[in-house]
């Protein structure tokens, strides 16, 4: 026990709201859940992101959409006075140089874990329901081959000689997402590639929805928000993958499982399926690792050091190969950040090798810029 603990017990203790009142904020409106309305750091999002800045109580957690900030009550603390873990400390539970006696001691403990499990209640029934919606999607969905699926995956120079059964197709298909202002709504519906994400113990836990172009066979959609704008606040591309469920841990099976304990495994179904469909090792166990901090997992953290490679083996939920995987070959693509990139699927091979021991890993980059889809379609840039 360190001599802190009772203030942390104190501080976690405290709902959010509570925290939230104690520093001021005020003016938030209720939608659904969560209490919503101007940050207290950048203000105003006016009639366009009246929804900016976010609490949910049954959470215990804030988020700024604008300010990309967000975490517990103590975070909150630092975020809005602008200082430390060690000052929101003090500002939440007071100065004290001297432990409580162990009745208070434990009394302040019972309360923060009783805050803990009720927060973790609430996030276990939001997965629960994730995962409840992500399998339906999939059940309502037909094989993709001969559907749009097939000519989308053309599209991109990819043909298949045994058409996945984890890809899937559905026409008339919701994109459902956030959307400030209105909160989480459909804003379009229409054909969608649907592919399955699967836990090690290979029960569906989410869905991947690429959204597919009515108009042009083989490209993807360019998504328009409900307000006809075609770039979010930051100017990027609204995107036309979505995935709903619980994700993590999970992958989507492109080919089947064999015995060669060779495995190809980029993030995306495109990337992934170039080598193969470019005849590149087709014995290969090729799976999709849906993004990179799925593959990476937790990273420890090393002072100094933004992106340390090295997993946090604590992190039970991570991506793990199968049983029988004894050679990990992760494609590195082009078109990301390469330091947090290559530190990001290092994370990745390192646990897995704890886990496999003896297991062989490599990354393969495809050209800088580049993903290894856009290679293999040689276009002279990248339309994603
Ligand atoms: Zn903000």
């Amino acid at each position: 026990m360190t001599r802190d603990d009772g203030r942390r017990y104190l501080a976690k203790s405290i709902p959010i709201m509570d925290v939230a009142h104690r520093l001021g904020i005020s003016g938030l409106s209720r939608a659904g859940v969560e209490h919503v309305g101007a940050c207290p750091v950048c203000g105003d999002g006016g009639k366009r992101h009246p929804d900016r800045f976010a609490i949910n109580p049954a959470r215990g957690v804030y988020i700024c959409r604008q300010c990309s900030s967000g975490g517990d009550g103590l975070a909150l603390v630092q975020f809005v006075m602008g200082c430390d873990f060690k000052a929101a400390l003090s500002y939440l539970a007071g100065e004290e140089d001297v432990q409580p006696d162990p009745a208070e001691l434990s009394r302040r403990r019972a309360a923060a874990e009783e805050q803990a499990r009720k927060q973790a209640d609430y996030a276990a029934q939001s997965r629960a329901r994730a995962i409840r919606d992500a399998r339906e999607i999939w059940h309502t969905a037909q094989s993709g081959a001969g559907t749009a699926v097939e000519a989308y995956l053309a599209g991109r120079g990819i043909r298949l000689p045994e058409w996945p059964p984890t890809l899937r197709y559905l026409p008339h298909h919701p994109y459902r997402k956030y959307f400030a202002g209105r909160g989480v709504v459909d804003w379009f519906h229409g054909p969608c590639m649907i592919a399955a994400i699967q836990d090690r113990n290979g029960r569906v836990t989410a869905v991947h929805q690429t959204f597919l172009d009515p108009d042009r066979p083989g490209r993807k959609r360019l998504v328009v928000a409900p307000d006809g704008s075609a770039v979010d606040e930051k100017g990027k591309p609204w995107p036309a993958k979505l995935v709903r469920g619980s994700k993590k841990g999970g992958a989507i099976r492109l080919t089947r499982f064999n015995d060669t304990g060779l495995m190809i495994m980029g993030e995306g179904i495109e990337t992934t399926l170039s080598p193969l469909t470019a005849g590149i090792r087709t014995d290969a166990v090729y799976w999709a690792g849906v993004d990179l901090g799925n593959m990476g997992g937790i990273m420890e953290k090393t002072p100094g050091a933004r992106w340390s490679g090295q997993p946090d083996l604590q992190d039970g939920d991570a991506w793990l190969p199968p049983d029988g995987i004894t050679r990990l070959v992760f494609i590195q693509d082009g078109d990301s950040d390469p330091n947090s990139t290559r530190a990001k699927l290092l994370s990745g091979l390192r646990r897995a090798a704890h886990h496999h021991p003896g297991l062989q890993g490599w990354i393969v980059k495809a050209e800088q810029g580049r993903d290894l889809n856009d290679m293999l379609r040689k276009a002279p840039e990248n339309d994603e």
